[in-house]
C-alpha cells in the first residue's frame, strides 16, 4: 500500500532530502487517491493541500520511521469518499499506538466515528472550512451538508471527548460571523484551528485582520475577552491580558503545521514560540486592524 505524506514531514522522516525551515512536531499523511468532494478552494486535485506537496511513499517503510521519530502526533488527512473510512481504519490500525493520532475528516456518520475510535485514533479534525451555512453552500460541493457537518462536530465531541474545527478565514465571512461561530463551538468544547485562505499561490487574507482573528480565537477559548462590531467588520476587542501564543498554529495538541498557507517570509500561523520582536510585531499588525485594549496594560 502506498501513502502520502507532506514533504516536510517526509524530510523529518528523512524520506525526502529537503530543508526544513520549522520542524513539524505532527506527522502529516494523506490517503492516497482521488476526493469525490470538490469545494472551490481545495488544491487537492493538483497534487497538493492548501501549498503543501504530498509525494507518495510505500507505506511499510513509512512506519519504520515513524517508529523512530520524536514527533509527538500523527495526523492522516482523509479525502472524502465511501472507500477511504475503511482505509483509515486499516492504516490507523498498523500505525499501532506509538503517538497520539488525529484524523481530518468530513462530515462522517456516527457509526464510522465509533469504528475510527475503536481503531485507536484519539481525537478528529472536521473541515466545516466556512463561518456561515451561506458561505459553506458556496464554496463546498459535492459533500455532505452544512447541518451533516455540525452533527459530526456533535458526534465527533461526544465519541472522542474532544473534537476540532477546521475554519478558513477569507472566504468572504465578516468578522461577526467568524467569531459567532467561533463562539459557537467553543461553548460545546470543540477546539478552532485557524487557517488563512490561500488562492493562486498567495494568502489571500489580510495579514492585519488574521491577526486580529487570532487573538479573537485565543481568548474566546479561553472563555474570555469582549468583541464589538462596526457593520460586521471587528472594531474593538478587550483582552485580559496579552499571549504570543495567539499567534502559534491551532488546533489539536502539537499540531504546528508549518508554512501550511503562507510562505517562509510572511507568516501567518507561527509553527513554533515566537520571540518578544516577533510577537511585538504581530501585536502592531492586530492593532492596525481593530482597537484592542489590553487590561494588564
Ligand atoms: S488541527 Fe492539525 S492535527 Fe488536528 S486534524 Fe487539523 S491538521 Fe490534523
Amino acid at each position: 500500500m502506498k501513502i502520502r505524506v507532506s514533504l516536510a514531514t517526509a524530510s523529518l522522516l528523512q524520506l525526502k532530502n529537503y530543508a526544513l525551515k520549522a520542524n513539524p512536531t505532527t506527522l502529516y499523511f494523506l490517503l492516497s487517491g482521488e476526493c469525490k468532494g470538490d469545494c472551490l478552494y481545495c488544491t487537492h486535485r493538483k497534487g497538493y493541500l492548501s501549498r503543501v506537496r504530498w509525494p507518495e511513499f510505500d507505506f511499510e517503510n513509512v512506519k519504520d520511521k515513524i517508529k523512530k521519530s520524536d514527533a509527538k502526533r500523527i495526523c492522516i488527512q482523509c479525502p472524502y469518499g465511501e472507500e477511504y473510512i475503511k482505509m483509515l481504519e486499516k492504516v490507523v490500525r498498523e500505525m499501532g499506538n506509538e503517538k497520539p493520532v488525529s484524523v481530518s475528516i468530513t462530515a462522517i456518520s456516527k457509526e464510522e466515528m465509533e469504528m475510527l475510535y475503536d481503531a485507536g485514533v484519539e481525537r478528529v479534525g472536521i473541515g466545516l472550512d466556512c463561518a456561515t451555512e451561506e458561505i459553506f453552500n458556496r464554496w463546498k460541493k459535492g459533500v455532505p451538508s452544512w447541518n451533516a457537518y455540525m452533527k459530526a462536530l456533535a458526534n465527533a465531541k461526544k465519541i472522542f471527548g474532544n473534537a476540532t474545527c477546521h475554519l478558513i478565514i477569507g472566504l468572504g465571512e465578516s468578522d461577526e460571523e467568524a467569531i459567532n461561530l467561533m463562539k459557537k463551538l467553543s461553548r460545546k468544547g470543540i477546539k478552532i484551528a485557524l487557517f488563512a485562505f490561500f488562492a493562486k499561490n498567495v494568502t489571500a487574507v489580510d495579514l492585519s485582520r488574521y491577526r486580529a482573528m487570532q487573538i479573537a480565537r485565543y481568548f474566546i477559548e479561553k472563555g474570555k475577552g469582549k468583541f464589538y462590531f462596526d457593520d460586521e467588520k471587528l472594531s474593538e476587542m478587550e483582552i485580559p491580558y496579552f499571549s504570543k501564543e495567539a499567534f502559534i498554529t491551532s488546533g489539536c495538541p502539537d499540531c504546528n503545521r508549518p508554512f501550511y498557507n503562507e510562505r517562509v517570509t510572511k507568516i501567518y500561523n507561527y509553527p513554533y514560540l515566537l520571540n518578544d520582536e516577533e510577537a511585538k510585531k504581530a501585536l502592531k499588525e492586530a492593532r492596525k486592524y481593530a482597537r484592542i485594549y489590553i487590561a494588564s496594560e
